[in-house]
């Protein structure tokens, strides 16, 4: 992979994250990014959470993919809320 590959791949996960970020921050006011997981909860997943996403989303409980799903599939979270 060549740099100008690698900085749009960069630029993608900068958009997914400020995009996931939009979504969750309804529900999370008063949360500090103290208050997000530093590992995704879900049971079977366990990621670890990029500090980025931690500030972006203060209060946040899991990684990127996980909350996708969750927002795509809510009976899929609901196990985990
Ligand atoms: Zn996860």
């Amino acid at each position: 992979m060549d740099w100008l590959e690698r900085a749009a791949e960069v630029e993608q996960l900068d958009r997914d994250i400020a995009l996931a970020a939009q979504h969750e921050r309804a529900g999370l006011d008063g949360k500090t990014a103290a208050d997000s997981a530093e590992f995704c909860e879900l049971p079977d997943c366990g990621a670890p959470i990029p500090d980025k996403r931690r500030q972006a989303v203060p209060g946040c409980r899991f990684c990127v993919e996980c909350q996708e799903r969750i927002e795509k599939y809510p009976a899929w979270g609901e196990r985990y809320a």
